[in-house]
């Protein structure tokens, strides 16, 4: 594997953890706050992100590559309201959707089409990603109101 993929695959694999480590955050701060459905279904994005970490990290142990595992930078830890966690959580999925696309495309170059392959498979886990913050947003914004706020509570709490 080219040494250029091999350094871009690590730095996703720190990414997807600082993900996990800010949607726990998240999660903490919903806790907190009084919306334990919000804080169920951050923390179940968050092992989602350690789940991505974890296959780019197989995928480089079963090409040989050893992962060398980076600090994970701290995010926010105080949001500014309930819906403007949801806002932040979608900008932070359109940076990763952002260098996901980067990754694709610098393995398509290199006609590693294994990683292609890989990254394809999160292309394409990035749109239900942001489909899924963009519909907690537009209900949200429908009915900006407590009552609105503690049905989506609810909601996102019955998250399997
Ligand atoms: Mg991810």
């Amino acid at each position: 594997m080219k040494k250029e993929l091999v350094e871009l695959v690590t730095d996703q694999i720190n990414f997807e953890l600082e993900s996990a480590y800010l949607y726990l955050s998240m999660a903490t701060w919903f806790v907190e706050n009084g919306y334990p459905g919000s804080g169920k279904w951050m923390e179940k994005q968050a092992n989602e992100e350690v789940g991505h970490a974890m296959k780019m990290t197989h995928y480089l142990q079963e090409v040989n590559v050893r992962v060398l595992m980076r600090p994970i930078a701290a995010g926010a830890t105080e949001f500014p309201s309930f819906l403007e966690v949801f806002k932040l959580s979608l900008e932070h999925e359109k940076k990763v959707s952002a260098r996901i696309a980067k990754i694709y495309e610098a393995a398509v170059e290199a006609k590693d089409h294994a990683l292609a392959s890989l990254y394809l498979y999160f292309v394409n886990e990035q749109v239900e990603e942001e489909a899924q913050l963009v519909d907690i947003i537009t209900r949200l914004e429908k009915v900006p109101t407590p009552i609105g706020i503690m049905m989506m509570d609810d909601r996102l709490g019955n998250r399997a």
